[in-house]
């Protein structure tokens, strides 16, 4: 290789990387260009908002939105299983109360002993305040309306069946505002909490008692009524 052709080989990857350089440049003034054109809401409004171009943002002497975080709050929701898979919860909880721990008359949730160990909980005891509305925790028709206790009046339960589901739910303790045959859907409201205190003096949570069965197999309501946390935006009452 003689010592011209490295000369001009040299040169030529000189000339090479100015060019690229005068590329740069242009493109750096095209951007500077288009963000006076477009300062408010264009190319550099957004790359303001993009951490990484906020140095090139001030480099080019536009000032920069102030990013104000959106305010959000995390709220406890109770999220229903879908069990036919239509996308929609079928279950919800009636009370929209966490289930009841444990108080002078013991534990709410599912399978806690009673009668010192001779039986356990059929059910899920969620916390009420008495006369609060409650819900329908699936949708279905009014089977039956019953006696909690035999020779009490005072606490009715009222039973739900959905047939294509498969699945019986029966609400304990409430004042149904519903009749035998009528057909409720998830979450209307199906009567009212009645107290406990009566019943139970001296330390009971008043609550309403839901059991589900699926084809007649009782089933722990918690693992179809799921507490989650979720984020929500807060909104400004203006
Ligand atoms: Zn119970």
């Amino acid at each position: 290789m003689t010592h011209d052709l490295l000369v001009a080989r040299a040169q030529g990857r000189f000339l090479a990387t100015r060019m690229l350089a005068s590329v740069g440049a242009a493109l750096a003034i095209s951007l500077a260009m288009g963000a006076v054109a477009n300062a408010s809401s264009g190319l550099v409004g957004r790359l303001a908002q993009v951490p990484a171009a906020a140095p090139l943002a001030r480099a080019l002497g536009v000032a920069q939105p102030t990013i104000t975080p959106a305010v959000v709050t995390r709220e406890l929701r109770w999220v229903g299983r879908d069990i036919d898979g239509d996308g929609a919860a079928d279950f919800a909880n009636p009370t929209g109360k966490a289930p009841r721990t444990f108080d002078a008359y013991g534990s709410g949730a599912f399978g806690a002993s009673r009668d010192g160990g001779v039986r356990h909980h059929e059910g899920v005891d969620y916390a009420a305040e008495a006369g609060q509305p409650v819900t329908a925790p699936m949708s279905g028709y009014v089977t039956k309306i019953g006696y909690a206790y035999a020779g009490d009046s005072d606490l009715q339960f009222v039973e739900i069946t959905n047939p294509a589901l498969g699945y019986e739910a029966r609400v304990f303790y409430i004042d149904a505002s519903v009749e035998v045959g009528d057909a409720v859907a998830l979450g209307a409201p199906i009567g009212k909490a009645h107290t406990l205190q009566h019943k139970y003096p001296g330390g009971m949570t008043d609550h309403v008692h839901l059991e589900v069965a699926e084809t007649g197999k009782r089933l722990d309501a918690t693992e179809l009524i799921v507490a989650r946390l979720v984020e929500v935006p807060e909104t400004t009452a203006d």
